[in-house]
């Protein structure tokens, strides 16, 4: 098996950026799940499908093939072959992947994937799910969280610095409902692991949280290799 990192945690915590420089400096393959997660919602919006209706989603699931490419090391997601990475990144895509997550079934058409990306390379994997289900045997679990206010006014401020129109407190409570979501599913929720490293970055800036995620894996990787020796 690869050298493994699982970060998982609730939305707008920095996860993604947090891992993706990381994985840089660290020479890890960056894995984002949510993305893949975020294909099969664009899917289901394009094809006008009721995405509350699980049994209508699963009889479409056989149409949809998500694969991931890395080009110059950066993760591009492919929907049928098409690159939709760009695409998934609007707010009602990541609701109707919020939404859908929640099936078994489409929790089951992603999860060979992501074993197979970790089995195949050293990652930094991030999703909700990776340290407590996809890779239960990771070198090194974190989970990384920030007060729900500090994560509503980083989205905030990157919204009016893209000079789009933005409402903290309406934002403060789609991040609450997502994480209710995220936390209360039956399938795979979201919870930290009982042996992953706890990383709040509600006082930390983006900088000092790579820095505490790079510590944490040089130290495992350290011992990983005494062990093999
Ligand atoms: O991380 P991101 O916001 O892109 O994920 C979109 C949605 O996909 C999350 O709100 C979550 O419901 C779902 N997801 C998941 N399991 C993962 C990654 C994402 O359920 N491993």
């Amino acid at each position: 098996m690869g050298f493994n990192v699982a970060v998982d945690g609730p939305a707008g915590a920095g996860k993604s950026t947090v891992a993706k420089a990381a994985a840089k400096a660290a020479e890890l393959v960056y894995v984002d799940t949510g993305a893949m997660y975020r294909a099969i919602g664009l899917y289901l919006l394009e094809k006008g499908a009721d995405i509350r209706d699980e049994e209508a989603v699963k009889k479409l699931l056989p149409e949809i093939s998500v694969s991931i490419v890395y080009e110059e090391g950066v993760q591009k997601v492919l929907l049928n072959g098409n690159d939709v990475s760009g695409r998934i990144r609007t707010q009602e895509v990541g609701e109707a992947a919020s939404v859908t997550s929640a099936y078994g079934a489409v929790r089951e058409k992603l999860l060979h994937l992501q074993r197979e990306l970790a089995a195949s390379s050293d990652v930094i994997m991030d999703g909700r799910d990776i340290g407590t289900n996809i890779l239960p045997d990771a070198d090194l679990k974190v989970y990384l969280t920030a007060a729900v206010s500090v994560r509503a006014k980083r989205r905030y401020t990157e919204l009016v610095e893209k000079g789009e129109e933005a409402d903290l407190s309406e934002i403060e409570k789609e991040i609450e409902e997502r994480d209710e979501r995220d936390m209360h599913r039956e399938i795979a929720p979201l919870k930290k692991a009982p042996e992953a490293v706890l990383l709040d970055t509600s006082d930390m800036n983006i900088d000092q949280a790579v820095k505490a995620l790079l510590v944490l894996i040089f130290e495992r990787r350290i011992k990983r290799l005494a062990c093999e020796q």
